[in-house]
Parts: C-alpha cells; structure tokens; sequence
C-alpha cells in the first residue's frame, strides 16, 4: 500500500486491449496502474479515452523485446518510491504473416524475446521489490492463452506449440536458431510456444517462491478477446470475420471491458487468490460462465520442463 493509500500495479502492454481495460478495471476498484509501455503518447491517449482518471495511472516506459529496457523500466519504477503489490504480465506480440524472424536487440527471436524473455527478467528482478512490500495479498500474473493447449478445442488448430526439448534456446537462441525447438521458423507456432512458456513461468514461480514468500502466481485466459489489435498484423478478412465467427458461432466472444474485469478479478478479488491456478471462464455455455481453474497443456503442466525453461531462460536474460 502507497503514500496515497492505493496499492499499487505494474501492468505491461497497456496502450490497447486487455492490458489497457485490465487497467481500466484495477484503477475502478481503487489502484494505482503503473502502465508499462513502449509508446508513451499513444498509451496516454489510450487511459484518457477510456476514462483512467489522471491520478490513478503513471506511464513507464518499456520495450519488452529489449532486456536493457526491462532493467530501466525496473531502475524508473524504483525511482517512484511506490511498493509494488501485483504484477500483471500482459504485453504480447502475434505476427502470423511474417516470412523471416525479426531480432530482439539482444538477437533473439522477437515474438519469444518479447513474449516470454522479456516478461521472464521482469517477473524476477520485480520479485524482490514485491517481497519488499508490506501488502497483505500480493500477487503475480501472467497471461495465458487457449492456444497453448491442444487438449482445449480453441488450441486444436494447427501448428501446435512445441518446445521440444529446448534446443534452440538450450544454443544459445540467436541466428541462425529461430524456434525455441532449434526447428524451421514458424511465426504462429512461436507465439504459441512462448505462452506456453508464460504457464510454465507462473508455475515454476509458485513452486520456486509461493511458500517462502505469500506471493500468489496465477494465468489466466481471458476469452477472445477477438475486437483487440492483437490481430492487427493478420489478414485483414480475417480481421473481419473473426470477432463474428467467435460472437456467433463459438460462443468464446468477451468484450474487451469483461477481459479487463476478468484481470482484475485475478489480480484483487479474494476469490482468486490460489497460488498456482490457470483461470478460465466458461465461455461456450452462455448460461455458464463462471470461472474455473484448468487443467494446462500437458507441456505446461511439464515440472521437468518447466524447471529446465527457468535454467535456460535465466541464462538468456543474463540473471546468471
Ligand atoms: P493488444 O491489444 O495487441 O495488446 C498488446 C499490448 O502489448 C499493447 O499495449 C502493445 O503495445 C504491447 N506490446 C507489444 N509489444 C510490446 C513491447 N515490445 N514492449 C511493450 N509493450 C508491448 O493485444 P491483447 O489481445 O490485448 O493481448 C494482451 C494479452 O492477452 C496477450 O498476452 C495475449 O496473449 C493475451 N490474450 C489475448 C487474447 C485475445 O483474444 N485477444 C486471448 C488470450 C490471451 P503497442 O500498442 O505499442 O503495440
């Protein structure tokens, strides 16, 4: 809890979509949002149409592709003298059309780099300010996505995400490796891949650190949140179609003001403070839609690959 009696959240990726009405929601039930994002002006636009009174939010600026910007982000939000009592992992990039990889600074691939590493240093540099804070329900959460999972209908369309046995990471990550299995590039299947990589990190934190520190570490799939830009660099037909597709016939539809509700849920309601859970939402049964702890993929459910994950991921943010 801060000077002004808020507590206060970091939330990565708030300049559209879940991560800006996730902020929306939080700043409604009395936080303040440290809003994490690498275009200062448009996120500022962004918190004032959607109606974030100015003093419930301060913009931070962070590329997550960058592990240099991660640590600035980092030093500038210490510089606020704030506690940090939750952390929501949000920001994502999905670039289904690319033909080549696009590089990190770092010379990673970016979707993983961005996705996954980025988030990864984050979650663990920011852990010792959360351990830090006198908060009494501090919580940690990553974003997750039905995608990740082939045993979910929604995840069942191919490519599949597969980390294989880590090649590529396990090399180093950078060219000519484009794919965390060291296998060909393959843009959708790298998306996939590193949000199974964010399960895998929500739940090797909460093996690694819930006892010892009271920190809650959950994901959660927010719905389709098919209106967001997160689509921006797909087809525009598909565009088009899609938010239909999934209002009318899979019934997997949420509005981007309920995915921002639901964040907020997981982050401050005290129905969801189990350390360890995926959330979800009943989305197909209209009448149900509860939510639920799932069952993760059973890559994401891999305790051996989770830890080896951590290993290879601390080696490539540069934590050793
Ligand atoms: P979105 O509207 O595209 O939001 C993504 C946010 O991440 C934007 O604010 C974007 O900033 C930011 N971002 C991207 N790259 C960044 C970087 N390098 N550094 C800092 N910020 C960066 O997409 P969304 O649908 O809300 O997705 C948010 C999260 O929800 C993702 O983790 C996604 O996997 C998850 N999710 C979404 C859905 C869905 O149906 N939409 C379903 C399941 C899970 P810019 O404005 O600068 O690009």
């Amino acid at each position: 809890m801060d000077r002004d009696q808020k507590p206060t959240v970091v939330i990565t990726g708030t300049s559209s979509g879940v991560g800006l009405y996730g902020a929306k929601a939080l700043a409604k039930r009395g936080w303040h949002v440290i809003m994490g994002c690498r275009d200062l002006e448009k996120a500022e636009k962004a918190a004032r149409d959607v109606g974030i009174p100015a003093d419930s939010y301060t913009i931070l600026h962070i590329d997550l592709g960058s592990l240099d910007s991660v640590r600035r982000f980092i030093n500038q939000f210490r510089a606020t003298g704030r506690t940090l009592d939750a952390l929501v992992c949000n920001a994502a990039i999905y670039m289904p059309l690319i033909k080549a990889p696009l590089r990190s600074p770092d010379g990673y691939e970016l979707t993983v780099a961005t996705n996954h590493l980025g988030h990864f240093l984050l979650c663990n540099v920011m852990l010792e300010d959360m351990k830090r804070s006198p908060y009494p329900d501090r919580r940690m959460v990553i974003l997750g996505t039905v995608t990740h999972n082939p045993e979910e209908l929604g995840g069942k369309i191919p490519p599949r995400p597969d980390l294989g046995d880590l090649e590529g990471f396990a090399k180093g990550f950078q060219d000519p490796i484009t794919m965390i299995d060291g296998k060909k590039f393959e843009p959708v299947k790298a998306y996939k891949d590193s949000k199974v990589c964010n399960v895998l990190t929500m739940r090797e934190l909460h093996r690694r650190y819930h006892e010892s520190t009271g920190i809650t570490f959950t994901s959660l799939y927010p719905g389709c949140v098919a209106e967001t830009p997160l689509f921006r660099n797909h087809y525009p037909l598909f565009q088009k179609i899609f938010p239909i597709f999934q209002k009318y016939i899979t019934g997997g539809y949420v509005s981007q003001d309920l995915a921002g509700e639901r964040v907020a849920d997981v982050v401050a309601a005290p129905e969801y403070k189990q350390s360890g859970a995926y959330w979800s939402w009943g989305n197909r049964q209209k009448k149900n839609r509860q939510s639920f702890v799932q069952k993760v993929s059973p890559q994401a459910r891999d305790d051996e690959k989770a830890e080896r994950l951590w290993d290879l991921s601390i080696n490539l943010v540069g934590l050793v």
